[in-house]
């Protein structure tokens, strides 16, 4: 007999140690879960022989049936899970349960002093079979290996500090768990209880789940069923199971299609963010059955990379079964899929839009930002995209679509008008809004970051084109003559004054400064020297590199505003007085604090003071 074919006692490693003793002593909430996290492994590993029979036919008993039984004794209080899957050998079961720094275990333990419920985040660390030390005074497994020459092996823990590994006698391939269950726990010996568990929780497991000889979960997979024959609760407990997000889903959309591909998917649009695929561990990605067969467990390439948020499964009949990595990125039904499953999400989410106001804008309010950014990286894709998008304005008290824009137009209005910034409030008080205001033309606000990327490709709509309210370039009709009378402006030798100071003190900082047509109600503002899409860009990449300077744009000076008056004044009087100066500068630093393009506002602060002193000096 070799060294490894006697009993054997070994040590779990420190974090093990210490998510033990907290899973066995201080959860007593929810524990069910165990039976959850027990029944997705004998699953895994159900699939993961399923696709090694796909290239190897040396497996262990080949024609046994692939499935999950459950058994019970209610007077010695013990339950077995046992399934038919790819079993471990002594080595795996030492890996798998045991010796192995789970670094998961670490990141558990975390989750659960932030306050997580352990049930929503154990399945997601590689610690999920330690749930079952919830509910068992003795675990024992026992595992035979897929490969013919394995032997069998059983390894026993109480959740205390070790584990023992002892021969065992398993002619059959795969793995039986016999939990012996705490006093406290003994309702999970029984037959309604089990039942109960695995509806709730396992319903939708792919393989039979049987308990004295009847199988209790959903006989068809979900997907495979007639959309019309379905509830919304069936596809909410569905999306439960498969994501554990213990919200339901803000949509689903159920494609059943045989042609030009045969595709049965269901796809899931999460209500927040962090939920679907942005949680821990869990990657983003669909998971994909050719033929039932469970093929990858997060596909990447079946929707563009902007839709990562949605998660679902994805099932066809014409995919090659030995598919891997790269021939799914070239397979040409992997492409029709891809079009057919973008194509009706997108096409659903139009319809969310027009038909469920408020989740649309939870929708929005969640993923605005991956559709921004598939309108920049699927320029192809635009058509339904851009129908998607939603703005705040000058004028909007919610949020708008560009259709909503385009219809409320005033006739005299060719462009769609909009304006870039860091925040709301800041785009609001932008003296570049003076003429609009005036003219009643709506300017869209756009504060995120990802405008200016997607403002790189989205140009114009419905032959409409886009214009930043900075653009030098920009013609507007005149300004209607409001009631109040107009103010009067600086005399031409006053005005040329004040201007030649801006550009002494501003120097190479601005191209020029020049008398604004525009403006009215705000003394200066900025206009880009040139136009184009790339200055939109600015904003982001003040955000990116470090040293950023924005290129120097044009000076606009209101001639008829109070404060260029005082200006000239001062230069006649006293024009050595630093106050001049010091209010150029100020003006200047208010303009790029408005654009969003500051390099460093806290500089103004000396400034101010020097100001304000200026200003509560006795006269
Ligand atoms: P996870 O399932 O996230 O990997 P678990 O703690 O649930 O983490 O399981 C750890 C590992 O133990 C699994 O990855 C798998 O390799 C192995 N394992 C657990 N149960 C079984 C089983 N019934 N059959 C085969 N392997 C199993
Ligand atoms: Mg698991």
């Amino acid at each position: 007999m070799t060294e490894t074919s006697k009993t054997e006692s070994l040590q779990f490693k420190a974090e093990v140690r210490q998510l033990l003793n907290i899973l066995a002593h201080s959860l007593y909430t929810e524990r069910e879960i165990f039976l959850r996290e027990l029944l997705s492994n004998a699953s895994d590993a159900l699939h993961r022989l399923q696709f090694e029979m796909l290239t190897n036919p040396e497996v262990l008993d080949p024609e046994v049936e692939l499935a999950i039984t459950l058994d019970f004794d209610a007077e010695a209080r013990t339950l077995t899970v046992a399934d038919t899957g790819i079993g471990m050998t002594r080595e795996e079961l030492i890996e798998n349960l045991g010796t192995i720094a789970h670094s998961g275990a670490m990141a558990f333990l975390q989750q659960l002093e932030a306050g997580q419920r352990p049930s929503d985040i154990i399945g997601q660390f590689g610690v999920g079979f330690y749930a079952v030390f919830m509910v068992a005074d003795e675990v024992r497994v026992t595992s035979r290996s897929h490969r013919p020459e394995a032997e069998a092996w059983t390894w026993i823990s109480s959740g205390e500090n070790s584990y023992v590994l002892e021969p065992a006698l398993k002619p059959d391939r795969g793995t039986v768990i016999e939990v012996r269950l705490k006093e406290d726990a003994a309702e999970f010996a029984s037959s309604w209880r089990l039942e109960q568990i695995v509806r709730k929780h396992s319903n939708y497991v792919a393989f039979p789940i049987k308990l004295q000889g009847r199988r209790i979960n959903e006989q068809i997979a979900l997907w495979r069923q007639t959309p019309s024959t379905l509830t919304d609760t069936e596809y909410a407990d569905f999306y439960r199971q498969l994501t554990l997000d213990p919200d339901p889903p803000l949509l689903h959309e159920h494609l059943v299609t045989d042609a030009p591909v045969n595709v049965r998917s269901i796809l899931f649009v999460p209500r927040r963010r962090e939920a679907g695929p942005f949680r821990l561990h869990t990657e983003p990605g669909l998971k994909l059955y050719s033929r039932k067969i469970l093929i990858q467990e997060t596909n990447k390439d079946l929707l563009p990379d902007y839709l990562r948020f949605v998660v679902g499964v994805v099932d066809s009949e014409d995919l090659p079964l030995n598919i891997s990595r790269e021939t799914v990125q070239n397979d040409r039904a992997m492409r029709q899929i891809q079009r057919a499953l973008s194509k009706r999400l997108l096409k659903k989410l139009q319809d969310l839009a027009e038909t469920h106001a408020e989740d649309y804008a939870q929708f929005w309010r969640e993923f605005g930002p991956f559709i921004k950014e598939g309108i920049a990286t699927s320029p192809s894709d635009q058509d339904e995209l851009v129908p998607l998008l939603r703005f705040t304005s000058s004028k909007a008290e919610g949020l708008i679509a560009l259709a909503d824009y385009v219809e409320r137009m005033p006739e005299s209005q060719s462009a769609i008008y909009y304006i870039l910034g860091d925040t709301i409030a800041a785009v609001g008080s932008s003296p570049h809004l003076d003429t609009f205001r005036a003219l009643g033309f709506e300017v869209l606000y756009l504060v995120d970051p990802l405008d200016g990327f997607m403002l790189q490709t989205l140009r114009e709509f419905k032959g409409r084109p886009l214009q930043n309210v900075d653009d030098p370039a920009l013609e507007l009709p005149p300004a209607p003559e409001t009631a109040e009378e107009a103010p009067t402006s600086l005399p031409q030798p006053d005005f040329e004054r004040v201007l030649e100071r801006f550009k002494t003190v501003l120097g190479e900082r601005v191209t020029e400064v020049r008398e604004s047509k525009v403006l009215r109600d705000n003394p200066c503002r900025l206009v880009s020297a040139e136009s184009g899409p790339e200055r939109d860009l600015q904003r982001v990449r003040r955000l990116f590199e470090e040293n950023f300077t924005a290129p120097p744009k044009i000076l606009e000076l209101n001639r008829s505003h109070p404060l260029l008056s005082n200006l000239a004044g001062l230069l006649e009087s006293t024009p050595e007085a630093p106050v001049i100066d010091a209010t150029i500068e100020q003006l200047f630093a208010n303009l790029l604090l408005l654009e969003g393009l500051h390099p460093n506002p806290a500089e103004m602060i000396p400034r101010i003071q020097q100001l304000l002193e200026a200003a509560t000096r006795k006269g």
